[in-house]
């Protein structure tokens, strides 16, 4: 049997023909920069997330960066982020010129330590970054507190949670903004890169049109300095498309991480807990295990993909030298990092195979 991290395969069997279908009206029709589906797209993801306003941008990466060049975040400033998350969030601090400050996570939900933020505040601090990730939401209520007692944006790096709920509500509505990345391996994916920024603020909508769009208020009006950080017409239109099975999607991926958690309940591996507060969607599936690299090898031997997100917390990356950070200043993103394994999960995964993978897992323990 062959196991797969994500299985995009699946998932074209499913949909395939719809999403030639949808792909062949863009190209009949040429309008391939900003066309009508990116309006129709962005239009249907808002509603999805409760804002006002979604702008659909070039990936996730860029979606963040434009947020902090929206609030006039540069050189000088600080913005406050977790440890253990994908390199995105600080690369897009980094793009604007300014400083990604560090913050632990919390053991059990990986996600940003609310407890350890304030004491990383400091005069030049701008906003806060928290990720919701692995699909589950931060806890986003003591964040937003210290953000509004401290003057400080909220910018969610939701690239791995669409869908996901903090109490009830759905992320992306929680901050001044969100990001989202429809790279093609999240739960609403893209066939190439995209993203997407939601807000409620007309403002920040305004400005975000303008900057990803060359600086462009109407054409060759350039009132502000952008980029080219559309998101492609193409890919809007199978976005639109997908955004449709994401409800039953994400409930697949639910289901499948019931399944995991009961199999495994027996075995030395931490299994990823749903916060009381949280609707989990799974982006990811990650389980913590002392002989990780052990049982990665015997998986690895009997077919099943896995994988290590992320093997190397920021702040020990080499691209992150400069901040001058240094091992054991972070440790429990550092054990994290030792621990975590990430196993198949994607809404086509069978039970069969989910019981193959906890078969395999159990094996090493008894060798
Ligand atoms: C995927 C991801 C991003 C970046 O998205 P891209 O579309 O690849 O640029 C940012 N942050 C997190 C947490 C992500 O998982």
């Amino acid at each position: 049997m062959r196991v797969r991290l994500v299985d995009l395969e699946r998932e074209y069997q499913s949909i395939g023909s719809e999403a030639e279908q949808a792909i062949k009206e863009v190209l009949k029709r040429g309008d391939f920069i900003l066309g009508e589906a990116v309006g129709r797209f962005e239009d249907q993801f808002a509603k999805f997330c409760g804002t006002r306003f979604a702008i659909g941008t070039s990936c996730g990466l860029d979606a963040l960066r434009l947020l902090l060049l929206a609030d006039g975040v540069g050189p000088g400033d600080e913005v406050i982020t977790a440890a253990n998350t994908f390199i995105a969030t600080a690369f897009a601090i980094s793009a604007v010129g300014a400083r990604p400050v560090l913050v632990d996570v919390d053991e059990v939900t990986f996600n940003i330590n609310p407890a350890e933020i304030e004491q990383k505040i400091t005069k030049r601090t701008r906003a806060i970054i928290p990720v919701h990730l692995y699909g589950q939401p931060a806890d986003m209520e003591p964040i937003l507190q210290i953000a509004k007692s401290r003057g400080l944006k909220i910018i969610e790096d939701a690239c791995q949670a669409h869908g996901a709920e903090y109490k009830g509500k759905r992320v992306g509505g929680f901050g001044d903004a969100a990001a989202f990345s429809f790279y093609p391996a999240k739960n609403l994916g893209a066939y190439g890169d995209g993203g997407v920024v939601v807000t409620d603020s007309s403002e920040v909508a305004e400005k975000i049109r303008i900057l990803r769009h060359y600086g462009q208020r109407a054409k060759y009006e350039h009132t502000l300095k952008g980029g080219n950080w559309r998101l492609d017409t193409l890919q809007a239109a199978v976005l639109s498309l997908k955004l449709k099975h994401l409800g039953e999607w994400n409930e697949a991926r639910r289901k499948a991480a019931a399944c995991y958690g009961q199999l495994l309940r027996d075995t030395d591996a931490i299994t990823p807990l749903e916060a009381p507060y949280a609707k989990h969607i799974y982006h990811l599936y990650v389980i913590r295990l002392e002989n990780r690299d052990q049982v990665r090898r015997r998986l690895a031997e009997r077919g099943i993909e896995s994988g290590i997100h992320y093997p190397i917390p920021l702040h020990l990356t080499p691209a992150y030298e400069d901040l001058g950070y240094k091992c054991g200043d972070f440790p429990i993103s550092e054990r994290l990092a030792d621990e975590i394994l990430s196993l198949p999960m994607h809404p086509f995964l069978r039970e069969e195979e989910i019981e193959y993978v906890a078969q395999n897992i159990k094996a090493v323990g008894e060798r």
